[in-house]
């Protein structure tokens, strides 16, 4: 059997989102399941909507996700580009795709037009007066070949368009959708080369596909009504057509198609936001595929194992941002604490610059909290910076200011005597604790106005872990106290 190719094509006219994402990532699995390759092509034909950078984006994000294919744009150090089949870039091909327009016209599947703008505006207009679907009415399909000639020799602005044949049916299947079938009454005649010398993307993707040997297209349903005139095209052509999967379309939870334009679906944007490249991978990788079991944590490895195109769905896959918050948690709990150091100090400049131990202590009790890694910053900020709160919230529910204030100043006077040694958190808890108990008093009398005065916040780590944190800093038991100090006189 011949060894499986396939390929994202993506268009550099935005940064990768999350469907160029899963569509590499399912290329990428379904060629190396199946020890084939796997191929980055870059289709820029449509000159007029390049975003600069884009390239280099997508390159970088697939090596970000280790996605990286055998053969096309790579990167290493910065975008490379390798492989037999080079240029992997449309817009360094056009003499490729010239050739092969005029090897249709050669064969009558293809034709020369020289409309004006003006004419095919009125043609269209007039066709939807009639309430007809907007087609070319291969007008200049009846020109002589001296017409032509004579045409082209005067320089005459042109197109290359399909010869589309009437009443046939083309039929395919999808791996995914199955059998498909569609009149060619239904096609127009597609433009292939646009006067400017560039390919349109119908002639340059099936040009490229079959000189670039790809035998397997998976990608986004939104190409799905293109494929019958790639179908055709593989046909004038004579060459074989690729098998095709069309990938279930991204929804957001109102069920609409996710849009790039709407902003957030760059995958820079999420790496950003902190949310890991594995888990994020992990996400996508459900995005339409179901393993059909319960497992819903995988590694890129266990993916390649399991991975198959018959557990891919139909139907529109949901992006659900809790499900991926959720993932990302556990992703973020499954890194030792060291790596969870390294990944984190873009979120929290303090980082780099506080005592490591005090870091990784912090670190350590957010580790179990975090949904995705920015949220820390705000988060830790009290570890960094005093708090400023509403001496209010020191009273506990049951409790009174005044109780509160003698807490704190008995707890004030207990640590203050406290030995630098034993600002070790079971310490703490133990003796504190047995306090409590012998002066007769709550857990939440002490406790709530201790944890507040060190944090300012509603919710947060135990008193006994924030002050077990701070004591990995030099000045840490007198950080703490100064706390309980200013507790104390915002209370009077
Ligand atoms: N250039 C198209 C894109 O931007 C490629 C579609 C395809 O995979 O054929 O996604």
């Amino acid at each position: 059997m011949a060894e499986i190719r396939t390929r994202i094509a993506p268009s550099p006219t935005g940064f990768a989102h999350v469907g160029t994402l899963r569509s590499a990532l399912f290329n990428f699995l379904f060629a190396r399941k199946n020890h084939g390759k796997f191929v980055l092509r870059v289709e820029d034909t449509d000159q007029n909507r390049l975003v600069e950078g884009a390239l280099e984006d997508v390159v970088k994000v697939l090596h970000d996700f280790k996605l990286d294919p055998d053969e096309g744009f790579v990167w290493d150090n910065g975008v490379k580009e390798q492989g037999p089949y080079a240029p992997y870039l449309q817009s360094k091909r056009l003499p490729i795709y010239k050739k092969y327009a005029e090897e249709l016209i050669e064969k009558n599947h293809a034709y020369y037009c020289f409309c004006t703008p003006q004419r095919l505006e009125d043609l269209r207009k007039s066709q939807e007066a009639q309430k007809l679907p907007p087609k070319y009415d291969k007008l200049c399909l009846s020109l002589s070949k001296e017409e032509v000639q004579q045409k082209l020799a005067n320089n005459e602005p042109h197109v290359i368009r399909l010869n589309v044949p009437a009443d046939q049916t083309i039929r395919f299947t999808d791996l995914i959708h199955g059998e498909i079938s569609i009149s060619t009454n239904d096609i127009d005649d597609q433009v292939l080369l646009k006067s400017d010398g560039f390919p349109t993307y119908h002639l340059a993707v099936v040009v490229d596909d079959y000189l670039m040997n790809i035998n397997y297209v998976l990608r986004g349903d939104e190409w799905l009504p293109s494929t019958p005139k790639h179908i055709l095209l593989y046909s004038a052509f004579g060459w074989p057509s690729p098998q095709y999967a069309h990938l279930p379309l991204l929804l957001s939870k109102s069920k609409k198609k996710l849009s790039k334009r709407e902003g957030d679906v760059a995958v820079k944007d999420f790496l950003a936001q902190g949310y890991l490249p594995e888990a994020l991978l992990n996400f996508v990788a459900l995005l339409g595929w179901n393993p059909k079991t319960e497992q819903e944590i995988f590694t890129l490895d266990e993916l390649i194992e399991q991975f198959s195109l018959d557990k891919v769905n139909k139907s529109g896959a949901v992006f659900d941002l809790e499900k991926l918050d959720w993932i990302n948690g556990l992703y973020i709990r499954k890194l030792s604490l060291e790596e969870l150091f390294a990944r984190i100090s873009e979120y929290l400049s303090e980082a780099k610059t506080a005592p490591r131990e005090f870091v990784l202590k912090i670190l350590g009790l957010e580790q179990g909290r975090l949904k995705k890694l920015s949220e820390i910053g705000d988060r830790v900020r009290y570890f960094f910076h005093e708090p400023e709160y509403d001496p209010a919230l020191l009273v506990w529910k049951k409790g009174s200011a005044e109780t509160a204030k003698q807490n704190l100043i008995m707890l004030s006077s207990v640590l203050s005597n406290f030995d630098k040694s034993e600002f070790i958190k079971d310490n703490l808890e133990l003796k504190i604790k047995n306090l409590i108990t012998e002066k007769d008093l709550t857990n939440g009398e002490v406790l709530w106005p201790l944890r507040v005065a060190l944090s300012g916040l509603e919710a947060s780590p135990s008193p006994f872990e924030i002050m077990d944190a701070f004591s990995a800093l030099p000045g840490g038991k007198e950080i703490i106290l100064k706390r309980l100090q200013n507790a104390i006189n915002s209370l009077a």
